[in-house]
């Protein structure tokens, strides 16, 4: 058993000991048979969240109406969730209301995939009703039940399918792939922030291929906000990724840059994604200098605003789209810049008041040309050439 199963034992063993069964349950068992590393560890238990909250000194009610209660034990966190099982719901989103239970079986029915439905004993003894063990093995995706039936249920599993088919390099079987052709149109349903994190866990999963691909051909695409109107430019930004994209800011400016987004067309295509206004930023600042590395190099103002995060999201974005990988040239020349940030700036608004110049909204024109002037070298940075030159560009308004 990993070592972080190792430290949650005693915790199962608290729950079993007062009479309840406690399971690790999800990802971390997946993960653990696959032989990954794991990150949480969730787990499952017959004890109802007051039941779990009298055995432990240190709870957390981190979801007490689905029956989540977090257990701080030696620092850590476990996630503890009283078996439920999810009968009706009306709006393909959410179950209309929880249901606490206490067999194992109920709720491991409820789970999407086979080889999310696996639990494990404290002991290390795995329970798998569904033949998850055999689906892993064969790299299968497969729905637990009637796919059919539980895609209609919860639409965001079709997403989760196709992420869970990048990240692990594992096939869809064609049974469940088919559910998800027939069903992919529910997926307009899902709420936006939610479609947003499967859109990218596929992009940024290790074998982008085996999630892209049936993210095309069972159509899920097209209920994705955006992109059907840009279908071409999509499927084949798709069949160029051979490994995944490093991170967001790099997923959705590839996206831009495929997409050939004007840069005030950037905020509203992300506003439709629902990002955040720190992403909107980066992604404007990087696809610009992504469309430059296309047929040129970035010239010293543009090697500054982007900084040294933001290169090579552009380089990666300029490589995929067929440039040559010039990442390593790019950090050099930024680390060659004369300045890196407005802070290394050798004049402040308050020296140049000192100097005379009032206050005021010419004050921070000045403090750019500056600024601009000892990026792109045409002034050292140097304090009292920059008040000079502050003067006299104020005296020549
Ligand atoms: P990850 O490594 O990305 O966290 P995970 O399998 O742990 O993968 P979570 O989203 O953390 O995924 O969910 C934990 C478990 O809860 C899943 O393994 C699955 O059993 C169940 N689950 C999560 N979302 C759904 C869903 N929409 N429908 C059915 N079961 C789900
Ligand atoms: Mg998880």
């Amino acid at each position: 058993l990993p070592q972080e199963f190792e430290l949650a034992r005693p915790v199962l063993q608290t729950i079993e000991r007062a009479g309840y069964e406690a399971y690790f349950v999800g990802g971390s068992v997946r993960d653990t048979i696959l032989g990954k590393a794991i990150h949480d560890v969730d787990i499952a238990t017959s004890a109802y969240p007051d039941e779990i909250k009298h055995l432990f000194k240190r709870t957390v009610d981190t979801g007490i109406e689905h029956g989540t209660v977090m257990i701080l034990d030696h620092g850590t966190g476990y996630e503890t969730t009283t078996f439920r099982s999810e009968s009706t719901y009306t709006d393909f989103r959410r179950p209309d209301h929880v249901t606490f239970v206490r067999s194992l079986a109920e709720d491991l029915k409820r789970r999407d995939f086979t080889i999310n439905a696996l639990a494990m004993r404290e002991n290390g003894e795995v329970i798998d009703l569904f033949d998850g063990l055999t689906d892993l093995k064969q790299r299968r995706i497969r729905a637990v039940g009637n796919a059919q039936e539980r895609f209609h249920e919860d639409a965001l599993r079709m997403m989760r399918a196709v992420r869970f088919a990048s990240q692990l390099d594992f096939t869809i079987v064609p049974e469940t792939a088919a559910a998800i052709a027939a069903h992919a149109q529910l997926l307009a349903k899902i709420a936006v922030e939610r479609t947003q994190v499967e859109l990218l866990k596929l992009f940024t999963g290790k074998a982008p291929q085996s999630g892209l691909q049936p993210f095309l051909t069972t159509g899920l695409w097209q209920y994705c906000p955006t992109f059907s109107d840009h279908e071409a430019a999509l499927k084949d930004v798709c069949h160029r990724l051979t490994t995944g994209t490093p991170d967001e800011t790099t997923t959705w400016t590839l996206l831009v840059r495929a997409f050939d987004l004007s840069e005030s067309e950037v905020g509203p295509f992300l506003k439709q994604w629902k990002t955040s206004n720190q992403i909107i930023t980066a992604v404007q600042t990087a696809a610009r200098a992504a469309t430059s590395l296309a047929t040129a190099d970035l010239d010293a103002w543009q090697l500054y605003q982007c900084g040294e995060q933001l290169l090579p999201v552009a380089n990666s974005v300029a490589v995929i789209l067929g440039a040559p990988d010039r990442e390593t040239a790019l950090l050099a020349a930024w680390q060659a810049l004369p300045i890196k940030t407005k802070k290394a700036l050798a004049v402040t608004g308050r020296d140049l008041m000192q100097a005379g110049i009032q206050p005021g909204p010419q004050l921070g024109d000045l403090l750019a040309q500056l600024e601009h002037q000892v990026v792109t070298s045409q002034l050292p940075n140097d304090r009292d050439q920059l008040i000079q030159q502050a003067l006299t560009l104020a005296n020549l308004k």
